[in-house]
């Protein structure tokens, strides 16, 4: 088969500037052969038009695919507490059946929109099946919680035997908030060169509220459940800061899930204490459970440690990454779109340690290519009514 030139509005490289009117050369299987300037463009033949954008496929870098059956299971703007009670509630409702057919659809509806790869979160063996059989690229993290020092031992060995059933897989631990002190340094202990680790950071006020000062619907929470606080409660510090000292040296991409309220010491602790960090927005997510939105401007200048997640469906009425964009273009429309395309695309990618497959346009790769359409193209800005789908799927495996 011969190849193939695409042509857009705008094509997002995710290494350059966007280029107005652009091109790009691929073969039958989708590998990028060129990039072209509209001038480079001036007399093809064949070229497929596309209004709008192209750009690199999507990555979901923080998803808990397991939780798609709780869809429309879980009000609003409870707060975290609240939330974490209702799913603790309902997630036993439902059988297996039922929730891998819900992971299923998820899954399909990420793959149409254009994501092409996904950092998942996993409590379960739910979702082993559909990704062995998936084109989607998975980083899954074997999530472990507890706040029992007593069972810190065994909760790790149940960990590591769901990583032997999923590939790329690490163990993670689930939240700053939810961890003893003996769990996590079993999880430091048992940190491989090849690992990602990931943890959900100051989702929530009430998060701060327990390390500073262990007040609030935290405590109150963990007390109504019987469970020990950790000794370092409270810690009259930043949630990061009160866990540093167990995870010390730690030189693995660890993307920081939320930081809803992180303030600009916060993210510098964070850079300067964990050397490959990444912060994952999921607005959409905060939106739901606390009614808040991360202070996006501490992020836009942070180059290449922002990427984007959707969370759970739990917490999101769709698994789209287009969708958690949309929201942050709304709310602050001084980030320029090719950063947000960044965001989305290469930066999740690198924190996955996807990037020499997928992220951007380089010449040699075949990372998937997403039609935006629905777009201002004069401003070259997404609007409330920009649809994405994928155009030419990547090549990951
Ligand atoms: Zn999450």
């Amino acid at each position: 088969m011969s190849n193939t030139i695409l042509s857009s509005d705008w094509i997002f490289t995710n290494f350059g500037a966007p280029i107005k009117g652009g091109g790009l050369e691929i073969d039958s299987k989708g590998y990028i052969l060129r990039v072209l300037t509209s001038n480079q463009l001036t007399g093809l033949a064949n070229v497929e038009f596309y209004p709008g954008f192209l750009v690199p496929g999507f990555v979901n870098a923080h998803c808990h695919l397991e939780l798609s059956y709780l869809a429309a299971r879980v009000n609003r703007n409870t707060g975290i507490n609240d939330f974490i009670a209702r799913i603790e509630e309902v997630r036993n409702d439902f059988d297996k059946n039922h929730r891998v057919e819900a992971a299923q659809h998820a899954l399909y509806a990420m793959q149409d929109e254009g994501i092409v790869a996904i950092g998942d979160i996993c409590n379960s063996n739910d979702t082993v099946a559909l990704k062995a059989d998936s084109t989607i690229q998975f980083r899954n993290f074997i999530e472990v919680y507890g706040l029992n020092p007593l069972a810190a031992q065994s909760k790790m060995d149940k960990a590591l035997v769901m990583k032997e059933l999923y590939s790329n897989s690490s163990v993670v631990p689930h939240a700053t908030y939810s961890v003893s002190e003996e769990l996590l340094s079993i999880i430091y202990r048992n940190i491989e060169k090849n690992d990602v680790l990931t943890i959900h950071n100051q989702e929530s006020e009430a998060e701060n509220d327990y390390f500073k000062s262990a007040q609030g619907g935290m405590k109150k929470r963990f007390e109504s459940w019987h469970l020990p606080l950790p000794q370092f409660i409270p810690s009259g510090k930043s949630p990061i800061e009160t866990i540093r000292p167990y995870l010390p040296n730690v030189k693995n991409p660890f993307i920081f899930v939320h930081n809803t309220f992180s303030t600009k010491e916060d993210i510098d602790f964070i850079i300067e204490n964990f050397s490959n960090a990444y912060f994952c927005l999921c607005p959409a997510s905060n939106l739901f459970i606390e009614n808040s939105l991360p202070d996006f401007s501490l992020f836009s200048n942070l180059q290449k440690r922002v990427c984007i997640g959707t969370d759970s469906l739990a917490s999101n009425d769709n698994l789209s990454v287009l969708q958690e964009l949309k929201i942050i273009s709304a709310h602050v429309p001084e980030i320029p779109t090719y950063k947000l395309i960044e965001w989305s695309g290469i930066n999740g990618a690198r924190a996955l340690g996807f990037d020499s497959w997928v992220g951007d346009f380089k010449p040699g790769k075949a990372p998937g290519i997403v039609w935006i359409e629905d777009v201002d193209v004069e401003s070259c800005k997404l609007t409330e009514w920009s649809l994405s789908q994928i155009l030419v799927h990547a090549q990951t495996k």
